[in-house]
């Protein structure tokens, strides 16, 4: 390992003359145990001169990098292999430890010279000449698949906590799916019978109009019911070609009585025609708008605004509000996560399964100026752009 290092100004870098034993033949096997132990834990050894400015790494260091062995590198062009972020951490950690002599240890993020991505750890210990910081060396250990390890389990922990939420969810959904199959079919033959009945006698208009509002919103409850039950079932939703301006349209007026203080502003790029399920994309639009104008009950301006867009094989659909914004703390799509004194937490949780289970995907951003939803649909082939 040792003869390879850049050689600078006629001078031995002190990499070199770590206290090896005196005798030629034990200072042989003690190298040669060092490189074996070193490829065997992939780990290398630096060392920075504080004084001259003059880096050194060991082989292992080299092969790291990937840079060819015993090449001249400067501190300046190592820390290039560094991300942004570690070697902004890294610098700041470098700082404090010469300043004080102490040492300290970061995992790494690089990109090594032929462009591949590798984790490492790197440790640092400063050592002091009356009180001077003289040199800093440490080692360096590629990580790279005990890091990929750590994201799998992380990965698998998420999907796993993601499979459990949906489970519940599903058993609170058929649960609710069966208990109130009953009570609505309930309602909407009392509403027909009752229309029935009141046919024969003269009743105001607004009084039939009301009647067949009970029927209708009735019946179409019972729908949802019935498609969050089969999708539960199956996994997925029952697909069929729809325009989703259409849907969005009827989904401002079930989420919002006209009496309502907010305003809608609609920007749709065009009529997009989507394969998804039609009840189900309505429930998601209905649960978003009216979340939406929940949010910005007591604001001054009430605004929502509603937009689709075209990407690539999807359209997005974009509800923004002029509310309070998101809050920070909280797991949107998350079942039982609620900011509200009677909410439950699981509607986004809900629209997250349905958008998914069709195909597609959504998401949240924040901003001050109000909270923005988006969720996009696979496009049918050929529909108009
Ligand atoms: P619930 O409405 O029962 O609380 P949801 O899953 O629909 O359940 O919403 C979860 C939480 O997300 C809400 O309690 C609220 O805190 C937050 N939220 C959703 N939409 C908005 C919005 N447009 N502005 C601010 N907060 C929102």
């Amino acid at each position: 390992m040792f003869e390879n290092k850049p050689q600078s100004a006629g001078k031995q870098p002190s990499l070199c003359s770590c206290s090896l034993p005196s005798d030629p033949k034990d200072a042989t096997d003690y190298r040669k145990m060092y490189e074996r132990v070193s490829k065997m834990a992939s780990i290398g050894v630096w060392e920075f001169d504080l004084l001259r400015h003059e880096l050194s790494w060991s082989d292992a260091v080299y092969d790291l990098f990937e840079v060819p062995r015993g090449k001249a590198i400067t501190r300046c062009a190592a820390v290039q292999f560094y991300s942004g972020e570690s070697r902004i951490e890294m610098e700041a950690l470098r700082a404090q430890a010469i300043e004080s002599g102490g040492s300290f240890s970061i995992d790494i993020k690089v990109t090594t010279a032929l462009g591949n991505l590798r984790w490492i750890n790197l440790t640092a210990d400063v050592e002091q000449e009356n009180g001077i910081s003289v040199r800093i060396f440490g080692t360096k250990q590629d990580i790279t698949e005990r890091k990929r390890a750590q994201e799998q389990v992380k990965h698998l922990q998420s999907e796993r906590t993601h499979t459990a939420s949906r489970a519940a969810m599903g058993s609170i959904a058929a649960t609710l799916a069966h208990e109130l199959s009953q009570p609505l079919a309930c309602i909407v033959s009392y509403a027909t019978g009752t229309a029935e009945y009141l046919k024969s006698v003269q009743i105001p208009a607004p009084a039939a109009i009301g009647l067949r509002e009970i029927e209708v919103n009735a019946l179409r409850a019972g729908d949802v019911m019935r498609r969050m039950r089969r999708m539960i079932e199956k996994g997925r939703g029952n697909s069929e070609p729809f325009d989703l301006t259409t849907v969005l349209k009827d989904a401002v007026i079930v989420a919002c009585p006209p009496s309502a203080k907010v305003s809608f502003k609609l920007q749709f790029g065009h009529s997009g025609t989507v394969a998804a399920d039609r009840v189900q994309v309505m429930q998601v639009a209905v649960n978003i708008i009216r979340n939406a104008s929940e949010a910005m009950e007591g604001s001054r301006d009430q605004e929502i605004f509603i937009a689709t867009h075209e990407e690539g094989d999807f359209i997005i659909v974009t509800i923004a509000d002029t509310g309070p914004g998101l809050p920070a703390d909280l797991n949107l799509f998350e079942p039982v996560d609620s900011s509200k004194a009677g909410g439950m937490g699981i509607g986004l949780s809900i629209c997250r399964t349905i958008v998914e289970g069709n195909g597609g995907k959504i998401w949240a951003l924040s901003a001050a100026s109000g909270a923005q939803f988006c969720f996009k649909l696979p496009k049918l082939d050929g529909s108009p752009g």
